[in-house]
């Protein structure tokens, strides 16, 4: 074989050389149990030391490093690792650590690691504790670095910040280290970094007027410094990951590939570079995928099974990585299906120059399916995480070599678990079916346009000019999530939970009465989460107990797993919101959460269109608004918080997604009456793509986030000339900070350059359960207060 990688220095291998190489793109970094988590949030509070965390790592390391093996992977990754982030990792190595944080150019201590990622209160030793998420108030000392989605993951990376003149510099060896880490223990490993074109095409900076990509020859001399030691000390192969190759790259950036990769294999011959694509296929970027001087390329033929016959001709002294098994999701995978399709794409290019790889880094799925006992024996059967995807790996890579009669019993039973999926009584519901069937253009349709159902709705609700709001949500105390717990482990009864909820509940009504607000909300004490609340009750979805996946830092989500037709049973949030409305005679609003976000943010089935999925979903929620609508909720909020994360990578295959999504809306909320208020709320910052689907959505009232932009979010609805009611947020919910009625009423003064009076709703940015109460009370007071204030001068 010629890879190198195969080469492995450990003498405990179990690989047989008679299989093909296996190769790991990076592996869950969290640790089974959560380890990571808890080991980060004891040295945040203090409990634990520097040294405590940085052991806690080397054994986590260890630990995958181990595990990999063992599973018979020949290529093992290093440097995927990371404390916190892999792109805020890279900053780091390369000096990118903007001023604020006062490093002062010597190794970059942890705890300016820390503040980049959390903040800090003014001084870089003590990183704050606050689970801020996206924004921070500089006011309180260090923002940290902003967040944002990782392509189409639910997973969130730390933005490089650069300057326009911005100097980098090698400033943490962390790649060097964990190479040599891995050596000390035995393991030959692939370190991986991520490339130079996507961390700068990722990166954002303050200076206007210059494109971070300028900044490429800049960068690669670090980068190169890293690559030259690896090399000096033992590695063969680097893998470095460019996942913005399947986006639409223009010139500019296909001749920045171009430029880094000539300069690198300028520098550093001797090392072979497995150059990492995924979440998507190259598309108009495989020319210049094939140009560049790598020994290596790894494609995601998951997301673009297709586009193998691009690569026929692909020169044969490299190596093709084939990202078969999925790295996005968790079902087991159909292995003689694979064999069928991998077989003559082997045979032609040459069993030695090919490896088996998942589609992309492990991250982005839990870690071993061994650990969810509590799980449906059936279900489980048919799923796959980290570990069961590397074990079909070993399968595969076996029988691609030495026939399929090497793992007959293997292949056998993913036959049978194939075959038992698809006949499953559990995933196909003959009503569900029925009923999609019987959609028909009315049922996506209100019976009156919006300009005739305003009339109605404000004789309806008789509000004041303004309106005054809430998302949903109030702060989830440690209080209220100790209950939860308390309520789950069996300590507490259902009835001593239920009242405890209904206290909370009654006590954040009366508390809204009491300063004034004009639509209230029950607060959403009763949900553990806006996604998993309703996928516990509904048909079709499962949940795991140990399926947590990092979505940022240190936290981690469970995403429900969508394994099967979906309807709901009964009735999901009216007696909460019948509770909540018999304590108050001003509306409430009832709260649920959208199909599109419900799917967005779950492990979706892979036998049927995600559009397909959506609508089912909507159907169960068309159900739950026309429950709430008889039980007499005049104003139904359906959240789509995820509407716009879910849009694809490709601008081409955007139309589709926005048709079916806005489809999936129309859905779910059209079934109701012309007095019956519709509500939405989208929370992010960028609407101009968006803008025609959300006035297709035609919600009667729609809340978004705009605090922190000063409004000019809504640009995009007043050039649409959006008709119907908005609520731009009037306060930042990501800060701890209590805005005064000042700062809310020049916000609202910049909303009503935008929008007519008869639009404007008065609410926060988002839901409140982050916050604390005692940041929450002063500020909604203020917001009642800023309301008034425009009331009487308008
Ligand atoms: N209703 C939800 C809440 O208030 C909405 C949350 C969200 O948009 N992320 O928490
Ligand atoms: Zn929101």
């Amino acid at each position: 074989m010629s890879t190198a990688t195969s080469s492995s220095t450990s003498s405990t291998s179990t690989v047989s050389t008679s299989a093909l190489p296996v190769a790991s793109l990076g592996t869950p970094r969290i640790g089974p149990r959560r380890e990571l988590k808890f080991a980060l949030e004891s040295f945040w509070s203090g409990a634990s030391d520097e040294k405590a965390l940085i052991e806690a790592g080397a054994g986590l390391r260890a630990a995958n490093w181990a595990r990999q093996k063992k599973l018979g992977v020949s290529v093992i990754p290093s440097n995927d690792f990371s404390f916190y982030d892999q792109m805020l990792d890279t900053s780091v190595m390369v000096g990118a650590i903007p001023e604020i944080y006062r490093w002062n150019g010597g190794p970059v201590p942890l705890a300016t690691y820390f503040a980049m990622a959390r903040g800090a209160q003014g001084n870089a030793n003590e990183a704050s504790c606050g689970h801020t998420h996206h924004g921070h108030d500089a006011a309180h000392g260090m923002p940290a670095q902003e967040m944002t989605k990782w392509f189409d993951t639910n997973y969130h990376y730390m933005v490089p910040e650069l300057a326009k003149d911005q100097q980098f510099t090698l400033a943490s060896r962390k790649p060097i280290e964990e190479y040599e880490e891995a050596k000390a223990l035995g393991y030959q490993t692939r370190p991986v970094l991520v490339g130079p074109v996507t961390f700068l095409k990722l990166a954002k900076s303050k200076d206007t007027g210059f494109n971070p990509l300028s900044l490429l020859d800049r960068l690669l001399p670090v980068y190169i410094d890293v690559l030259r030691e690896l090399a000096c000390r033992g590695a063969e192969w680097v893998q470095i990951d460019e996942p913005c190759m399947v986006l639409d790259l223009d010139i500019i950036a296909q001749q920045a590939l171009h430029y880094a990769y000539s300069e690198i294999a300028n520098a550093v011959p001797q090392l072979k570079i497995m150059l990492a694509t995924y979440f998507g296929g190259l598309g108009g970027n495989r020319d210049t995928a094939l140009a560049l001087p790598v020994a290596g390329l790894h494609l995601d033929l998951v997301r673009a099974p297709d586009q193998i016959d691009g690569f026929a001709d692909f020169p044969d002294n490299r190596v093709l990585s084939i990202g078969i098994i999925d790295g996005r999701n968790i079902w087991r995978a159909d292995l003689v299906r694979i064999l069928d399709r991998l077989e003559p794409v082997i045979a032609k290019l040459g069993k030695d120059r090919v490896q088996i790889a998942p589609s992309c880094s492990l991250l982005h799925v839990p870690i071993d399916l061994a650990l969810e006992t509590g799980l449906d024996s059936e279900i489980k059967s048919w799923l796959a995480f980290s570990v069961q995807k590397l074990e079909e790996l070993t399968t595969l890579g076996t029988a691609l070599a030495g026939g399929r009669g090497a793992v007959e019993a293997s292949l056998k039973a993913s036959d049978q678990a194939a075959a038992a999926r698809k006949a499953s009584p559990r995933i196909h519901d003959a009503k569900v079916a029925a009923r999609i069937a019987g959609i028909d253009a009315a049922m996506r349709r209100r019976a009156s346009v919006f300009t005739d159902r305003v009339g109605v709705q404000h004789e309806r609700f008789n509000l004041p000019a303004f309106p005054t709001t809430t998302i949903g949500s109030f702060p989830q105390t440690a209080e209220v999530r100790k209950a939860r717990a308390a309520h789950a482990s069996g300590a507490l009864t259902d009835e001593v939970y239920k009242v405890y909820l209904q206290d909370q509940t009654a006590r954040a009504v009366q508390w809204q009465e009491t300063i004034g607000l004009d639509v209230l909300v029950h607060g959403e004490f009763e949900r553990n989460d806006m996604v998993q609340y309703f996928g516990e009750q509904l048909a079709g979805f499962a949940f795991t107990t140990h399926g947590w996946v990092q979505s940022y830092g240190s936290r981690y989500v469970r995403p429900p797993v969508l394994f099967g037709d979906v309807s709901r049973p009964k009735p999901m949030t009216v007696e909460w919101w019948q509770y909540a409305q018999s304590l108050t005679k001003k509306p409430m609003k009832a709260m649920l959460t959208g199909p599109v976000t419900i799917l967005n943010w779950s492990f979706v089935r892979d036998d049927m269109a995600r559009s397909e999925a959506c609508r089912q979903i909507a159907l169960a929620i068309r159900d739950e608004v026309a429950d709430l609508e008889a039980a007499g909720a005049g104003m139904i909020q359906i959240d789509e918080a995820a509407l716009r994360e879910g849009l694809p990578l490709r601008k081409s295959e955007w139309k589709a997604y926005l048709d079916w999504a806005v489809d999936a809306f129309r859905l779910c909320s059209s079934g109701v009456r012309d007095e019956t208020q519709i509500h939405t709320h989208m929370c992010y910052s960028e609407f101009n793509d968006i803008i025609n689907a959300i006035g297709a959505m035609d919600a009667d009232v729609i809340s978004i986030e705009t605090s922190r932009s000063k409004m000019e979010l809504l640009d995009a609805f007043r050039d649409y000339r959006y008709p119907n009611e908005i609520g731009p947020g009037v306060y930042d919910i990501h800060s701890p900070r209590v805005p005064d009625v000042g700062e809310m009423t020049a916000l609202l003064r910049l909303a009503r350059k935008r929008l007519s009076d008869a639009q404007i709703w008065i609410n926060p940015d988002c839901g409140l359960k982050t916050r604390k109460w005692e940041e929450v009370r002063p500020a909604l007071v203020n917001m009642v207060a800023a309301a008034r204030e425009l009331r009487a001068s308008a």
